[in-house]
C-alpha cells in the first residue's frame, strides 16, 4: 500500500467515525504528520488528497513549506525561543505554546512579518511529568495576559494523551474539552474578546477516541507515512 493510499484510508476513516458520533466530517482537519518523511512522500500524500501538515522541527518545517507553499504547514514541535521569528515564518497554526513567555515572542515575530500568528495553547490535562504543557489551571490567566497582543490569536487548545489504558486517554481528551468550555465560559463572561474555536487532539493510536470527544484537529504521522500500518 502506498501512502497515498493509505492517506485516503484514514481520511474515509475520520469522516466515518464522524459520521458515527453525529459530527461533520467538514469540521475535523486531518494533520498529516510528515516529520519522518522527505518531500517525495508529502507529494504522495498530497495525491491522496492531504492539505495540511504537520512538523515538529523548525527547519524541516521551512524545507517542506518552502517545497510546497501552497498547502498548510502546521507546527506541533517544542518550541525553542530563538527559533520562534522561524517558525512564525512558515506556520499557518502554531499547536505547541507550552510557556507563556513565548507569546509576546511570537507576537513580536508575527508582527515584523505584518502577519497575525493564529496559535493553540498545549495543555498538560493527564499531569504526566514527561510531557510538556501548560497545567489547566494556568491556561486562563495565560490567555488574559495574550488577549491584548496585536499580532498573536489564540485560537484553542491542544494535547497529548498518555500512552495508557482507554481510560486514562478518554480522560485526557475529555478533560481538554471541558477545559475548553470552562475556559470559554470565563472569558465571555469577562469581555475578553478569545474564541477558543479548535480542539487539536488524536494521534495514530487514539484518534477515533478525539473525535467522539470534540476534536477539530487530528494529527496523524504513523498511519499515512509508515509503511508497516496497512
Ligand atoms: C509525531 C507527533 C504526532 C503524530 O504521531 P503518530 O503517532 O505518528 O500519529 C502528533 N502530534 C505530535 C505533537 C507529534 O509529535
Amino acid at each position: 500500500m502506498s501512502t497515498k493510499t493509505r492517506y485516503m484510508n484514514v481520511r474515509k476513516q475520520v469522516d466515518e467515525a464522524c459520521e458515527q458520533a453525529g459530527r461533520s466530517p467538514q469540521d475535523v482537519l486531518l494533520l498529516a504528520v510528515s516529520k519522518t518523511v522527505d518531500c517525495d512522500e508529502v507529494a504522495l500524500a498530497i495525491e491522496g488528497g492531504a492539505t495540511a501538515f504537520g512538523e515538529n522541527r523548525p527547519d524541516e518545517l521551512l524545507r517542506k513549506q518552502a517545497a510546497f507553499p501552497d498547502k498548510s504547514w502546521h507546527f506541533i514541535g517544542n518550541i525553542q525561543s530563538r527559533r520562534i521569528p522561524d517558525i512564525v515564518s512558515a506556520a499557518d497554526l502554531i499547536h505547541s505554546v507550552s510557556k507563556a513567555e513565548h507569546l509576546p515572542k511570537i507576537d513580536k515575530a508575527a508582527a515584523k512579518l505584518g502577519k497575525i500568528q493564529p496559535v493553540l495553547i498545549e495543555v498538560n490535562v493527564s499531569g504526566e511529568e514527561s510531557k510538556s504543557g501548560l497545567r489547566p489551571e494556568e491556561v486562563l490567566e495565560v490567555i488574559k495576559d495574550a488577549a491584548g497582543l496585536g499580532s498573536v490569536r489564540i485560537q484553542g487548545l491542544m494535547t497529548m494523551a498518555p500512552r495508557a489504558d482507554q481510560e486514562a486517554i478518554e480522560r485526557s481528551f475529555g478533560g481538554l474539552a471541558k477545559l475548553r468550555d470552562s475556559l470559554q465560559e470565563q472569558l465571555d463572561e469577562e469581555d475578553i474578546d478569545v474564541t477558543l474555536s479548535d480542539i487539536s487532539m488524536g494521534m495514530t493510536e487514539d484518534w477515533p477516541q478525539a473525535i467522539e470527544l470534540g476534536t477539530t484537529m487530528v494529527r496523524v504521522g504513523r498511519a499515512i507515512f509508515d509503511s508497516s500500518f496497512e
